[in-house]
């Protein structure tokens, strides 16, 4: 896959961000820091990136004259969640240049076509399958064993249209848990640690990787990142190649990150895909204070045809997400040596939803 060429934007130049949920937001401020404007196009009124931004369009991601007038107003246009409606991101580039190349999307809004793709490069996944109907199920069962873990293949986040198989348990119940759609069952990973790259690439192929993240989930729900991530340097070093071939094999053009399960079987130690997000990553928040350059300016700087900065953290650091109503008691962290509050700005507190972090910079020993 070739991707489209950005020309070189100047300072004054205008990006255009699809989506205006907190990534959108922080992709905008980055650019704010590097001289440049963003107009942003979403379909939901209360967008935290509207905060932050000059110009933007609430509207709905089929309204053609609205996406057209946005387009129109723009010198790059790109996006900040991987589920864009196809439509939208070809209607979009045949007027402007989209980065990255939508023909990504395509490849990781499937969980089936993102596996396949990722495997095809010779790096491991869970083994998996193809679920249509009750016969490939069982058959998917026989083949992969329990427990394994049913996803549906499109629109799935934060463990949402997913339902685990325990050992002896009805797998059928599980299908229909998520609506019968259309699915892929993976074995269950034994995973010591989860983790994940952050990765940037620029147009002329140069590529440069944040530090490993240690990832802990909550209720499915990303919760504290931590980096250094535990794992040995050559573990380290297998994740960022992982990375690099994916980024590569798209032709990528800014920041994309790869979620991974560090699996110890023995003394053998060995690094499987999860998932890939086209698009910056929670996991990658800790950059904006932990290190000398975040991952929202480098996918800026991507975008722009500029070159892409030389990552340097500057210690240990944490992310801590606040989650629901966790951020009402942000003072607690207002306090703390080391630590960066963000919030997002939304409104309503629901479960479930992320409502802003917190990175708290370790002290390191001199
Ligand atoms: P996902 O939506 O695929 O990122 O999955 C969300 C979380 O569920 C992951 O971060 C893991 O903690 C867990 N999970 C997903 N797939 C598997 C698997 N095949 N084996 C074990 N845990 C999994």
């Amino acid at each position: 896959m070739t991707a489209a060429r950005p020309t070189v934007l100047q300072p004054g130049a205008t990006i255009g961000i699809l989506g205006g949920g907190q990534l959108g937001r922080m992709l905008a401020l980055a650019a704010a820091q590097l001289g440049f404007h963003c107009h942003v196009y979403s379909d939901d009124a209360d967008s935290p990136a509207f905060d932050v931004v000059q110009k933007w369009i609430c509207g709905s991601y089929a309204d053609e004259a609205k996406l057209a007038a946005f387009a129109d107003s723009v010198d790059v246009i790109t996006y900040e969640f991987e589920n864009v409606p196809s439509e939208t991101a070809d209607f979009l580039s045949a007027r402007r240049t989209v980065l990255p190349d939508p023909a990504v999307l395509a490849r990781t809004q499937d969980r089936l076509i993102e596996k396949t793709f990722v495997t095809d490069l010779g790096i491991a996944t869970a083994p998996f399958a193809a679920i249509g109907s009750p016969e490939e199920l069982a058959a998917a069962v026989d083949a992969i064993g329990l427990p394994a873990v049913l996803k549906t293949r499109r629109l799935g986040y934060d463990g949402k249209g997913q339902a685990m198989i325990a050992e002896g348990s009805a797998p059928l119940r599980a299908w229909e848990a998520i609506g019968r759609a259309p699915a892929i069952l993976e074995g269950f990973v034994p995973f010591e640690r989860e983790i994940s790259v952050v990765i940037a690439r620029s147009a002329d192929g140069q590529l440069q990787s944040f530090d490993v993240a240690e990832n802990e989930h909550r209720d499915h729900i990303l919760k504290v990142s931590r980096v250094p991530a535990a794992i040995a340097p050559e573990v380290a070093v297998r994740a960022h190649d992982i990375a690099a071939s994916i980024a590569n094999a798209f032709g990528y053009v800014g920041v994309l990150a790869v979620e991974m399960f560090v699996v110890r079987d023995g003394t053998e130690t060995s690094v499987l895909v999860n998932e890939i997000a086209p698009r910056v990553h929670n996991s990658g928040h800790w950059t904006l204070d932990g290190c000398s350059v975040s991952q929202f300016e480098q996918h800026i700087r991507a975008i722009a045809g500029w070159p892409l900065a030389v990552p340097v953290r500057w210690a240990d650091v944490e992310m801590i997400n606040l989650i629901g109503e966790e951020a009402n008691d942000y003072g607690r962290w207002l306090g703390l040596p080391g630590a960066a509050l963000h919030l997002y700005g939304k409104d309503e507190a629901r479960p479930g939803r992320k409502m802003g972090h917190v990175t708290r910079v370790l002290h390191k020993a001199t």
